[in-house]
């Protein structure tokens, strides 16, 4: 979990690709959808755009038929997933279903002004979903993807009114996500300043102490 542009993407990506199991990220799944110009794509873009939340239902059942596929079997790094209060049962009876169960909710946090800097400077990758920044993250050759050679873009979401937006919607949706799951006794949070790599060894740390102590 975290404010969008905290990192969430980066850590999830890299953190799947060590622990061999599949990245689903929510945002990914919905924008592959409106490129493919899919019903589903018709329907979501205009919150995708704006920076408003896809509605509770729409996402739950995309959510679900994602936790089906056999690739999620052996376990999955959820990105973006649960949003809302309302998600957060989506979510449990998900897992119910494929009998599973949620090892720890790792809470990404950063100041309000870092996150405007990296969302302003971030460009994706539309292929592979690598993330990088155009100063603190760049490609070796500007505006290609490192890993898959496809041309970088900026997300239509990520200018600054929008982006101011998608804060408000973070601190009024989403961050009552992250008290339920602390009465859980299942959040932990983590210190998303700094460089990715900062993040990634106290988000390795975190994830190392819970697993000691659970
Ligand atoms: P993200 O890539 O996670 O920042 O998501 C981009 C956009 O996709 C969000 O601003 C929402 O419009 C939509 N979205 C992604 N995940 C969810 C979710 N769990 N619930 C509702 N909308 C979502």
């Amino acid at each position: 979990m975290g404010p969008p542009g905290v990192g969430k993407g980066t850590q999830a990506v890299q953190l799947a690709e060590r622990s061999g199991v599949v990245h689903v990220s929510t945002g990914d799944m919905l924008r592959e959808a409106v490129q493919a110009g899919s019903e589903l794509g018709q329907r979501v873009r205009g919150y995708i755009d704006s920076g408003r939340l896809v509605p509770d239902a729409v996402i739950g059942d995309l959510l679900a038929e994602r936790l089906d596929q056999p690739d999620a079997e052996a376990g999955f790094i959820l990105d973006g997933f649960p949003r809302t209060v309302p998600q957060v049962d989506i979510l449990a009876t998900a897992l119910d279903r494929i009998g599973a169960r949620i090892d720890g909710v790792f809470i990404l946090e950063a100041p309000t002004e870092e996150i405007v800097r990296r969302l302003t400077g971030r460009r994706v990758c539309p292929n592979c979903k690598a993330v990088y920044h155009v100063e603190g993250r760049p490609p070796t050759e500007p505006g290609v993807c490192d890993r898959c050679s496809s041309s970088l873009i900026q997300r239509e979401d990520d200018t600054e009114e929008v982006i101011r937006d998608r804060l408000t919607v973070y601190r009024d949706e989403t961050r009552p996500v992250a008290e339920v799951y602390e009465n859980q006794g299942l959040l932990v949070r983590v210190d998303g300043t700094g460089s990715p790599d900062e993040v990634a060894g106290r988000l390795g740390s975190a994830i190392a102490a819970r697993e000691g102590g659970a």
